[in-house]
């Protein structure tokens, strides 16, 4: 079985992750898509996070109508910060018959050499990058991450011509904050969910 994992905060989740799973799915040829939200990621440390379980809860119902998508809760029940790689090696010993795709945005392309283990972790596993406006992929700029050639070469074959979708969760939340619609942008179950328990409409400030 071929397998995407998409790891994220997903706070919340959006039609950007929604369209570029199916999307992504379709054009290489996957059975499935795990979405994997984060417990507690390094790098968003100062972001106000809705509770993981909600997290967890809002990604289950906006995959539900699809068969191809799951969630795993893996991360959530790990202790201390979630890694990538980690969470690779886990995936490939419990479905170690599958083929495994990490999927990603481009913004994360430019970043991803800070991930821990990240040259190990390039060179163990497969990446699928997903197109994401304001982060072109172009020679340019891969010829400028810190990584050696082979392992940015192993990227540039991961690259997908997906649909550019300009939604970000940072988007939907400062949204909700200017007391802007975010019909649309969300599954509707999602929105209501959101909007019922006012969520992100005011948390201090932070994004
Ligand atoms: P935030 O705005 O809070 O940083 P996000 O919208 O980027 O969040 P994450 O949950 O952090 O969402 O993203 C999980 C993964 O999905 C990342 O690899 C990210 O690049 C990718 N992703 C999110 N939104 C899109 C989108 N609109 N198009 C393509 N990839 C996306």
């Amino acid at each position: 079985m071929r397998t995407g994992i998409y790891g994220g905060t997903f706070n919340p989740i959006h039609i950007g992750h929604l369209i570029i799973a199916d999307d992504i799915r379709i054009q290489c040829g996957l059975d499935r898509i795990i979405f994997v939200p984060s417990g507690n990621p390094p790098h968003k440390k100062d972001q106000f996070i809705i509770d993981q379980s909600i997290r967890y809860d809002l990604i289950r119902q906006a995959i539900s109508d699809n068969p191809h998508f799951m969630v795993d809760d893996h991360e959530l029940n790990t202790k201390g910060y979630s890694y990538t790689i980690d969470t690779m090696s886990f995936f490939s010993i419990k479905y170690k018959d599958d083929d495994l795709f990490f999927i990603i945005g481009a913004d994360c392309l430019y970043e991803i050499h800070v991930w821990k283990d990240a040259e190990s972790m390039i060179s163990r596993f497969n990446f699928l990058v997903a197109q994401r406006r304001n982060n072109p992929i172009d020679e340019e700029s891969f010829k400028a991450i810190p990584l050696p050639n082979n392992l940015k070469n192993k990227l540039k074959q991961g690259i997908v011509n997906t649909p550019v979708i300009d939604v970000s969760a940072t988007k939907i939340r400062d949204r909700i904050r200017q007391g802007k619609s975010i019909r649309y942008l969300v599954p509707e179950s999602i929105r209501n969910y959101l909007e019922e328990n006012n969520l992100f409409q005011n948390n201090g400030g932070v994004s």
